[in-house]
């Protein structure tokens, strides 16, 4: 067990006893835009770091693969061909972050590249030319970018960061984030709560005995988001969180779009066929949008036509927009259980957050005037950055608490290690994810304990197993098997397996830090860093491979229950689209597996789609609904 510093007044932790030279940034890895920011050691204040040429310090969360150069470009380089090459150019992947294609369903057409529908429950990829990004990767890229632009302004390596979520981000959207800064090179040390961070850029919470609730409205490019937080002193709590997902500036845009084209009579339906004019007018919306909030009208010409807009038009336009958001703070509070008057404070955070019909209907629904001092797009990484210095040891008042010094899991299909319990957790913790069965039937299920933080099992370091037997049979997928990982206060592992359906349990005990020297963990830590490349790719390629298995046996499963429902054409060219996938498992490439899986999935979604219709009309024959 490793002893760290605990800050009493914030509930935060730090590695040593003694402050750490490095730096560690801050990073608020956005939908729209990304940024990195630091501590400034001079004036103690928290700075964005700017680009190369001093001007800008978003960096817009594109990534475009160039076709012929075979060249990756981040940032405003990328954002140049959304207009002309939207096929190449990935914006937006945070959305995208640990989110299967179901989750997206609806949506797709939103993304101007393709995400691959294979229909089903695997995490979702994207699709540049002949090649398949995860969001991990796609992330990983622009956090690459962040990462050399701060070595390049501070003239020093930063292998160290806070990363932002969302307050609403699950286990599975949390952790391909770490996983994105690991393949970045960088060792994330915490995974911070948006809305907490813009508090802690406001210096909110970080006065003894404070005790306050908080509103952190965040209005950003695509996104909206309330939440509630309370912070008694030092730690912070999130009470609830509400918003939505699909609102707003990009949509303040649409509808700028949508009042030109009825002005100039365009055809709509055609407009939006057309991407490259759909894009060219919806930069031109955006500058509109960005002028009125500081001047009363807007007037450029493109093409033949001219495009005008008044700071009064464009409010009509989007007041039922900010309307919208207004009934998600009511939800919030309503969840939270809290009247109005109970929030002592608001905080505004996002670049929409600037338009001042937003500000105004903000302020008039809590009754307050809302924190908008700091730079709306920056507030989150400043907060980052605050949090960052805290865990350099750059404050005072520490005691000493436990944390876990490696991540705790199980392997899961293909020898993957699914991390339960994330290093530098407090003590003590309980932690748990639900498993299924892959087999019909199956009555056991076998559990191995690992601790360390690379993606492949072998490469860490196995604490122990042990077997659930007597799962009553069930087809594949049906039982929920809980595993729960307790650590208690000395540092012993219970693990525990449960079906939930029959309640046949079983448990170990293990002791994750037996035998394991400080330079031995610090070893296993430096491993994954140095191999997160490496074990990204294995870890692609194994789940590629899961995915094609489990393809390959429903597929076949299908075919042999279902075959007097197919003509012969459909058997044939699914027999050679399954022996092609079964090939191509051995070119171990993960981009080859994927296309043949598409190539299957494609050629028998019409098929499966009509057999499940028939079945449904045969079952309903004669029931009277
Ligand atoms: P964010 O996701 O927080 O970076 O916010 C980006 C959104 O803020 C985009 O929709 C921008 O168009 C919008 N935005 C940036 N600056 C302004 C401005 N001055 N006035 C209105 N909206 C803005």
């Amino acid at each position: 067990m490793a002893k760290i510093s605990i800050n009493i007044k914030q509930g935060t932790l730090l590695k040593d006893e003694t402050p750490q030279k490095d730096i560690i940034v801050g990073i608020d890895l956005g939908t729209t835009n990304s940024l990195v920011a630091y501590i400034n050691s001079e004036s103690g204040t928290a700075m964005a770091v700017k680009d190369e040429g001093g001007s800008n310090k978003l960096v817009p969360s594109i990534v475009h693969f160039h076709t012929e150069k075979e060249e990756i470009v981040v940032g405003n380089d990328a954002k140049e061909y959304l207009v002309a090459q939207p096929e190449n150019t990935i914006y937006s992947v945070k959305r995208l972050m640990g989110k299967s294609f179901n989750d997206l369903k609806g949506h797709s057409e939103y993304f101007g590249y393709q995400v691959i529908d294979d229909d089903t429950e695997s995490l979702a990829k994207i699709r540049v030319n002949d090649r398949f990004y995860t969001p991990i990767e796609l992330s990983s890229l622009i956090l690459k970018q962040l990462k050399y632009r701060v070595e390049k302004a501070l003239n020093q390596t930063v292998t160290k960061a806070v990363i932002t979520v969302p307050a609403y981000f699950n286990d599975a959207q949390r952790q391909a984030t770490r996983d994105a800064g690991k393949l970045a090179g960088l060792e994330v040390l915490r995974i911070v709560n948006e809305p907490t961070a813009a508090s802690l850029a406001y210096g909110i919470g970080l006065k003894q005995g404070e005790e306050k609730t908080i509103a952190v409205y965040d209005l950003g490019g695509g996104t909206f988001d309330i939440s509630i937080l309370s912070i008694d002193n030092g730690i912070f709590e999130v009470l609830s969180t509400n918003g939505d997902t699909f609102l707003g500036g990009d949509d303040f845009d649409r509808a700028i779009v949508d009042y030109w084209a009825a002005e100039n009579e365009m055809d709509v339906a055609a407009l939006k066929l057309n991407k490259q004019w759909m894009q060219t007018l919806r930069l031109q919306a955006e500058k509109a949008k960005m002028h009125l909030s500081k001047h009363e009208d807007f007037e450029t010409t493109e093409g033949y036509m001219t495009l005008k807009l008044s700071r009064s038009k464009f409010e009509e336009l989007v007041q039922p927009l900010v309307d919208r958001t207004l009934e998600n703070c009511k939800r919030a509070l309503a969840d939270a259980n809290l009247k109005i008057e109970a929030i002592d404070e608001v905080v505004l955070v996002g670049g929409s957050t600037r338009v001042p019909l937003v500000k105004q209907a903000v302020g008039e629904f809590f009754g307050r005037t809302p924190h908008d001092d700091l730079n709306p797009d920056e507030v989150v990484a400043l907060g980052a950055a605050v949090q960052a210095d805290i865990l350099a040891g750059n404050q005072k008042d520490m005691l000493l608490i436990d944390i876990t010094p490696l991540s705790l899991g199980i392997e899961t299909m293909g020898g993957l290690m699914d991390v339960i319990i994330p290093r530098n957790s407090k003590l003590p913790i309980k932690a748990g994810r639900q498993y299924t069965t892959q087999k019909d039937g199956q009555s056991g299920m076998r559990i191995t304990v690992y601790q360390g933080e690379r993606d492949l099992v072998s490469d860490n370091r196995k604490l122990g197993e042990f077997s659930l037997k007597g799962i009553p049979a069930m087809p594949a997928g049906l039982p929920k098997v809980e595993i729960t990982f307790i650590l208690d206060a000395d540092g012993i592992t219970r693990v525990r397996a449960k079906e939930l359906r029959s309640g046949v349990e079983q448990s170990i005990e293990v002791k994750p830090s037996y035998g394991l020297s400080e330079e031995e963990m610090s070893q296993m830590l430096l491993d994954s860093i140095q191999n997160a490349q490496s074990d990204m790719q294995a870890r692609s390629l194994q789940e590629a491979l899961n995915e094609a298995n489990s393809m390959i046996s429903s597929v076949e499963n299908f075919v042999e229950k279902n075959g007097e429902l197919l003509t012969e054409v459909e058997i044939q060219g699914t027999v050679e689209r399954v022996n092609a996938l079964k090939e191509s498992l051995d070119s171990r490439n993960k981009d080859i597996i994927h296309q043949h899986i598409e190539a299957l999935n494609d050629f028998t979604r019409p098929f499966a789609e009509r057999v499940m219709d028939q079945a449904i009309a045969v079952a309903m024959k004669g029931k009277k609904i």
